[in-house]
């Protein structure tokens, strides 16, 4: 028959060994973590050397990017270049692939070491680059299938309709 009290004083013996052995718990958020190289943390754009290419908002698998492209002539030459004037990323949304990072041709849309995106409105984590703020919500590459439109008829099927109209005329 077990003798009583002795699970309460296995249990005192754990509290005790650990209240005397090294701590191992880290007091987040006031002691944080070196992050490891090439860690994915939130996402950031070099706007001064931004092409306005637009293929970072195309690759994007979760529309988090949304850019507002125009056309600037900045060296005078009269040969105006595309330029973004406004560029949103969505931290909602990002899943940290990556992908826009890998396309960007001249890499200036990279991961920082920031990893705590929250907010009290979704909206929030919708961070503006540009000069001009644009729209999270609008959807930049509507996923929706458009209809396809009907076959063109060839000169063929015209004349043919033609010939048909005046037999039936003739008649
Ligand atoms: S990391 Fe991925 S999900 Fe996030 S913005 Fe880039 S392509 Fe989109
Ligand atoms: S891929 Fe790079 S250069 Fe092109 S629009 Fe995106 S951030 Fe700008």
């Amino acid at each position: 028959m077990p003798q009583l009290g002795q699970g309460t004083l296995k249990g005192m013996g754990i509290t005790l060994k650990h209240l005397f052995s090294k701590k191992i718990t880290r007091q987040y958020p006031e002691y944080k973590r070196e992050m490891p190289e090439r860690s994915r943390g939130m996402l950031t754009v070099d706007m001064d050397r931004c092409i306005a290419c637009l293929q970072c908002m195309r690759i994007c698998p979760d529309h988090c990017i949304s850019i507002e492209q125009t056309k600037r002539d900045f060296d005078g030459s009269g040969k105006p270049k595309p330029y973004a004037v406004g560029f949103v990323i969505d931290d909602s949304r990002c899943m940290y692939c990556s992908l826009c990072v890998e396309v960007c041709p001249v890499n200036c849309i990279y991961h920082t070491e920031e990893f705590e995106a929250q907010a009290y409105n979704r909206l929030e984590l919708a961070r503006q680059f540009g000069e001009r703020p644009v729209d999270p919500t609008i959807d930049p590459r509507p996923s929706g299938k458009k209809k396809k439109k009907p076959a063109a008829k060839g000169k063929g099927d015209k004349a043919a309709a033609k010939k048909k109209e005046k037999k039936e005329e003739a008649a």
